[in-house]
């Protein structure tokens, strides 16, 4: 897929990877090999039909490309953009052995998009039809029980499309002012335009699902006034945004940024368009962002875009086991963020107004595998240094939001916090309540949010039959 260049996209937040032609998705779609038993969809959290979808795009019948998607995918705009392809449909393709799998992300975000423009042209030519492929979809008066939905990420979002396709009326409550949770927070315009998320919620919007702004679950209303309000079954779907840090000396100085804190302000809030929006981010001219994860890349970037002359990632193990996306760690690469691996922050220095001056670091070597089977980064003694730099971002993880946690003691959490639920059916241990996305695994990936949302969206059927059989 084509993309900006790098030395003209550091300077914008437009999107980095520009998409397909038709006639490139149907030249990429022709060199699928059709296999008998497809690995792709097996390996696809959601199942998408590909073998169908991509035989749509070789015969040119874009309409039924992006059908085929959404029998099982609400959100393919955001899909083809950000998941992680590689180690799942991709990495299942056949062709891998000659190391060249059908780009099957980009055919998706291809779909998608050839929709989202149909509908466009549509709107403005007529405005209220919709096209072929989101016929479907119109807002119809729904008649089953009341099904509530905390929080608007991927795993809501999903949940909530489901159960709207099967009639049921959902409510969503989201604590912010805009719904798609790190779709609009957290990943930068430039890998995921926020036009993109928008028109998908929209879509969603259009199946009869209800989404309600600035409302806290744990707080405006609790769990128990849900169920009181007449809601049958309660989805969480909360997410993972509460920042970790190092705990190392020098971690309040003035310039020291959670990655959420900045990409927040960044993102949602617009600060890279200051003062035309009321955000402004006070970055400096040297950037260390700690971490290796696709939050470390997207403040690295976000961070150089907002016009820092140096960034560095600082990272303590080897690139081998950076959890990002290649493709990410590459596009960083190529803009110039450099990488200080095997390095690991000791303290923050300060200036005499309690800004950051400078970051102690000590060299790290890898040592045995720990628990999560990669093997651990160890000191070496005596390697300390100083690095130039006068802002850092620290990026190493978030845990569960704790508000909607701490309004529910009833509600059974495991390690870090995470709301324990059976793996089948997303049930929590409160009768009627199921969870799912990084509530409930941590930091993890869309796509495994939205399979989590649709598993749910499945057992709240069931239970709902159950329920309605027992009047
Ligand atoms: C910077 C960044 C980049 C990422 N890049 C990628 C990527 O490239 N590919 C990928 O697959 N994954 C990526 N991820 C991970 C992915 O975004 C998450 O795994 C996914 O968004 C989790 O979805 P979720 O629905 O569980 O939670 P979230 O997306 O976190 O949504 C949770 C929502 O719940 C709301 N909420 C919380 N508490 C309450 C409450 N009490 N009441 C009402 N609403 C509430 C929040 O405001 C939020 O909108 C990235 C994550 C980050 C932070």
């Amino acid at each position: 897929m084509k993309k900006q260049s790098p030395k003209d996209r550091i300077k914008n937040f437009n999107e980095v990877a520009l998409g397909m032609s038709e006639e490139e998705a149907v030249k990429e779609a022709s060199r699928c090999l059709f296999c008998k038993e497809p690995k792709c969809s097996a390996n696809c959290p959601v199942e998408i039909d590909i073998y169908r979808f991509i035989d749509a795009i070789k015969n040119k019948k874009f309409d039924e490309a992006i059908k085929v998607i959404k029998e099982k995918n609400n959100l393919p705009g955001v899909c083809g953009r950000v998941c992680p392809q590689e180690d799942q449909c991709e990495g299942a393709c056949i062709l891998n052995a000659k190391n060249k799998p059908i780009n099957i992300g980009a055919l998706e975000r291809f779909a998608a998009d050839w929709e989202l423009n149909q509908l466009s042209a549509i709107s403005s030519s007529a405005k209220g039809e919709t096209s072929p492929a989101t016929a479907g979809g119109q807002l119809s008066a729904k008649t089953g029980a009341k099904v509530a939905v905390i929080g608007s990420g991927p795993a809501g979002l999903t949940c909530a499309g489901d159960l709207a396709m099967m009639d049921y009326k959902v409510t969503v409550f989201e604590a912010l002012h805009t719904a798609g949770g790190v779709l609009v927070y957290g990943i930068p315009e430039f890998r995921l335009p926020k036009e993109i998320v928008k028109k998908e919620v929209d879509y969603l919007k259009s199946l009869g699902v209800e989404i309600i702004e600035n409302f806290i679950v744990g707080k405006t209303s609790t769990l128990k006034e849900l169920f009181a309000q007449g809601y049958k079954a309660v989805f969480i779907g909360t997410g993972a945004g509460l920042p970790s840090f190092m705990n190392i000396p020098g971690e309040n100085l003035n310039r020291v940024y959670s990655s959420n804190e900045l990409l927040t302000r960044a993102n949602l809030m617009k600060a890279y368009l200051f003062p035309d929006f009321d955000t402004p981010i006070n970055i400096g001219k040297k950037v260390a962002v700690i971490g290796g994860g696709n939050t470390a890349m997207d403040s690295a970037r976000v961070s150089l875009r907002l016009g820092a002359e140096k960034v560095y990632i600082v990272y303590r193990r080897s690139e081998k086991e950076m959890p990002a996306r290649k493709e990410e760690v590459e596009n960083a690469k190529e803009e110039g963020i450099e990488f200080h691996i095997l390095t690991l922050p000791k303290r923050i220095v300060s200036d005499d107004k309690n800004f950051v001056k400078a970051m102690e670091c000590i060299k790290m070597e890898l040592g045995e595998s720990d628990a999560s089977g990669r093997r651990r980064p160890v000191p070496i003694h005596g390697s300390e240094f100083i690095m130039d730099v006068d802002t850092v971002v620290v990026a190493i993880g978030q845990s569960p939001n704790p508000v909607f946690l701490k309004a529910t003691p009833e509600l059974k959490l495991g390690k870090w916090d995470k709301i324990v639920v059976d793996s089948k059916t997303q049930a929590t241990n409160i009768k009627g309540v199921y969870a799912g996305g990084d509530a409930t695994l941590g930091n993890d990936t869309v796509i495994a949010a939205m399979g989590a949302g649709k598993r749910a969206a499945k057992a709240i059927t069931l239970h709902l039959s159950i329920l309605n059989a027992q009047v």
